[in-house]
Order: structure tokens, then C-alpha cells, then sequence
């Protein structure tokens, strides 16, 4: 019987969500984690597509694998997410035939069954399946992560249908669906009674939430709910959509205690021709009216975005256009890629990607030095202030903590105390682009509770 496992992830916080919930599973089989995967007894990778980076780190580990494997055929190779589908290709088992099972995005059965039945055939299993439990009510936390784990990613709609003519993410995770209200709130209890403190509400365009289930569900009433949960102290949700954040969603931030003023919100370019060709569904204007309603509601909040360079066709006037948006909005963070040709897609099939590869470097780079010499401008506002920071975990080697504002700027601060799991003031001291550092001013009188 396997007695130890190791994971490795990839790619968004979905993955990493979905692999919090793996783990949970495994454990409860009595299956203990290692760091060290040439010893586990079982290897599951949780895995992206999104860019073509991540699909070769990917093959370059699964090459690893498969020596472990013809080492010791006992293992158990399991590979999941993004890289298999809603369904596995038969393409997928003829390159890997060493990998045991293919798993879709979020679900976890069929290496849950293979690790509980493994003395009995396909057939058997098949009909077991039908008794089995349904994954998604997974234990919360693993026993592993359990007490020094402080924040967690819960998915609330899984998939999506809106189709960017980039974007792999629909042909791989499948059609948008809500997760119902009740599975998520008593996810979110059991994080809490295992310590979580913060909680992340996650879609691929989560302010669709609930449109799929009827009845007035949506997300603003889904915080709501779940800012009564005991013991968590903030939520957060992303990722949103510019089309899709409505007033209401926005003013449910702005009166509750617990949802935090930070938003996700993927712009992508400053062109109205290359959103249309993106199939972003919203013009640059509504963009920016939307970051002005936000700054009007929610004076403080932070706003983070992701750009992507070099989609086909972009013309070195429309890349300007996106530059001088972003000098505009000064927003909080930026993802910034350079567009890669993923397959399936339509721009993939349709739109010759044109635009050279050092082309793609330099607006991405002309793009991360104006947000790194914003962030490092805005920053400075900081210095003398105090922000409450929701701690995390310790940089041992520099023998600081480090946490989270409620907007999500990163803070180290050092303490000798044990401040895990604790909110905690401190006094800005140093602000660059990606950090803030500190002393610590008080902290709240609410102990970590594991
Ligand atoms: S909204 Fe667009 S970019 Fe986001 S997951 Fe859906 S298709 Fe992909």
C-alpha cells in the first residue's frame, strides 16, 4: 500500500486550490506528504497550459517521472489540470504511457479510486465509483497544512464560456459552472475551524457567480454570507471581469468589515481593436470608467490587472496605447505576458502571430520597467504609515515575518515573537515596487487558534 506522496503544481491559484483538496484526499487515505519526490510512493502533478513556459517546465519534470518510474513500477503516476481536459486525449497516454491516470481540472476521483481499489479491475471500480463520495466536498485543509496554514483559495465557478480568442482556459476546464452556495460556505467553516484566516473566493470570472444557479444567487451575496462565517477574518474574490463587476458586487466590498479593497481585474490591452480581436467584450473607455467607479466607492482599494504584448497584429501604436492607459490608471500590479499561441484557441487557428519575439520582449519590458517606476513612486505614500498586516508566514533567513495589507501589498517586518496567523500593525519604514518593510506597531489581541 503507498504510503507517501509528493505534488508539484503549476500555474494559477485554481491549481493551487485544487491541490489543497487532493492533498486533503490523500491524507485522509492515510497517505503522508514528502518534499522529495524520488522517494514518494505516489506523484501527482497538478498542471497549466496557459503559456507555453509552463508546458515545458512541465515535460522536463515529467521526464524525471518516468525514470522514477522504470526505477520502481510500484509508483503511482498521476498527472492533472489544465495539460489533460475535460477528458484525456488518447494522444496524452500514448506520449506518457508510464502515467497511470489523467485526471480533469477539479477532480480528483479517478486516482481516489485507484489508490482505494487498486486490487480490483476497471469494471469493478466503474461501478464503485457510483458509491463513491463526491469530490467536491473534500476535507478542507490537509492534517499536514493544518495549523500553520493561513489563507486559502476556495473555488466558487469552475470553467468559463467566455471564450477570449487567446485563452485555452474554456477548452480545458469546460463550460462556466457555480459551485452551489451551501458546498462553499461549508468549505469555508471547516478552513476556519482549521485556522484559515482568509479566505479567496476564485472563478475565472468569479462575479459571474450564481448566474447559473438562479434564484438572485450571486457573489455579492455570496460574501455576504460568507463574512458570518466565525473566524474568518478577510475574504477576497478574484478574478473579475470588466463586463461583469456590477455596482452592487462593488458596494458590498465598500460596507463589509471582512471583503478587502483589492480587485482583480484583467485589462489586457489599451486598444479597442485588440480587445475586439481578443473578444474581451468591453472597450478601453469602459475599462477606464470602471477603475473610476472603483475609485470612487473604494477610495484606498488595490487594483491589479494583467496585460498581454504582442497579440497578433498589434501595431507598435496600439502597444502605445495600452503603455499610455497603464501611465494613466497607475494600477497596483501587473501580470504582463507576452502572447503565445496556444492550440485550440481561435487566435491560435486564425491570427498569424506576427509580431517577432524580441519584439514581444521589448514591449513587455518597456511595460515592466514604467510599472516597476510607478510601483516605486506610489509606494512611497506609504513610508510613515501604518497598515494592518494579516501574517503569513517567516523569512527564517532574514528573521522576518512577512503578511498582507488589505490590499495586498506584500510586508516584511521582523519580530522574535510568533506572529503566525495574526493581524498585526505595522509602521512603513521602506517602500520599494513589489515590498514594504517595517517595525511592528501592536498587534491584535487574537491569537492563531490551532
Ligand atoms: S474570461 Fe477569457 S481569459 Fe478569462 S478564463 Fe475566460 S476565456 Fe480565459
Amino acid at each position: 500500500m503507498p504510503r507517501t506522496y509528493h505534488l508539484w503544481t503549476i500555474g494559477c491559484q485554481m491549481n493551487a486550490a485544487d491541490t489543497r483538496g487532493l492533498a486533503a484526499h490523500l491524507e485522509a487515505l492515510d497517505l503522508t506528504p514528502t518534499g522529495c519526490a524520488a522517494e514518494a510512493d505516489v506523484l501527482v502533478m497538478n498542471t497549466c497550459v496557459i503559456r507555453q513556459q509552463a508546458e515545458d517546465k512541465i515535460l522536463r519534470v515529467l521526464d524525471n517521472w518516468r525514470a522514477f518510474k522504470q526505477q520502481r513500477p510500484e509508483l503511482i503516476v498521476a498527472v492533472m489540470g489544465c495539460l489533460v481536459g475535460r477528458q484525456a486525449d488518447p494522444s496524452l497516454r500514448a506520449q506518457w504511457p508510464f502515467v497511470d491516470v489523467f485526471l480533469p481540472p477539479s477532480d480528483p476521483t479517478a486516482l481516489l479510486e485507484l489508490l482505494r481499489h487498486r486490487d480490483l479491475d476497471r469494471a469493478a471500480r466503474d461501478a464503485l465509483r457510483r458509491a463513491e463520495p463526491d469530490a467536491d466536498v473534500a476535507p478542507a485543509l490537509p492534517p499536514s497544512a493544518q495549523g500553520r496554514t493561513v489563507t486559502a483559495q476556495v473555488p466558487a465557478v469552475l470553467g468559463c464560456s467566455h471564450a477570449c480568442t487567446f485563452c485555452v482556459i474554456p477548452y480545458r476546464r469546460g463550460p462556466e459552472r457555480s459551485r452551489p452556495r451551501q458546498n462553499i460556505l461549508d468549505e469555508i467553516r471547516r478552513l476556519a475551524d482549521q485556522g484559515v484566516r482568509e479566505v479567496t473566493l476564485l472563478g475565472q470570472i468569479v462575479d459571474r457567480y450564481g448566474l447559473d444557479l438562479g434564484g438572485g444567487a450571486d457573489l455579492a451575496g455570496l460574501l455576504e454570507d460568507a463574512a458570518q462565517v466565525a473566524g474568518i477574518w478577510r475574504l477576497r474574490f478574484l478574478t473579475s471581469h470588466p463586463a461583469w463587476m456590477t455596482d452592487r458586487l462593488l458596494d458590498a466590498v465598500a460596507r463589509s468589515e471582512k471583503v478587502q479593497p483589492y480587485l482583480e481585474i484583467p485589462v489586457q490591452s489599451g486598444n479597442d481593436d485588440v480587445l475586439a480581436a481578443m473578444h474581451r467584450g468591453y472597450t478601453v473607455r469602459q475599462f477606464r470608467e470602471l477603475v473610476g467607479r472603483i475609485r470612487q466607492r473604494l477610495p484606498d482599494a488595490g487594483i491589479n490587472s494583467d496585460v498581454i504584448v504582442g497579440f497578433p497584429g498589434e501595431t507598435e501604436a496600439q502597444f502605445m496605447d495600452t503603455h499610455r492607459l497603464l501611465e494613466e490608471l497607475r494600477l497596483d500590479f501587473l501580470h504582463i505576458a507576452s502572447y503565445s499561441p496556444r492550440p485550440e484557441t481561435f487566435a491560435a487557428r486564425r491570427l498569424p502571430d506576427d509580431v517577432p519575439d524580441d519584439e514581444k520582449e521589448r514591449r513587455r519590458r518597456l511595460l515592466e520597467d514604467q510599472h516597476r517606476r510607478i510601483l516605486t513612486e506610489k509606494h512611497q505614500a506609504y513610508v510613515g504609515r501604518t497598515v494592518r498586516v494579516l501574517v503569513e508566514g517567516r523569512d527564517d533567513k532574514r528573521a522576518r515575518w512577512w503578511g498582507r495589507t488589505p490590499q495586498y501589498k506584500l510586508v516584511y517586518f521582523p519580530a522574535t515573537d510568533d506572529r503566525l496567523g495574526q493581524l498585526t500593525d505595522v509602521v512603513i519604514e521602506w517602500a520599494g515596487p513589489f515590498t514594504l518593510v517595517g517595525v511592528a506597531g501592536r498587534k491584535q489581541d487574537v491569537r492563531f487558534a490551532m
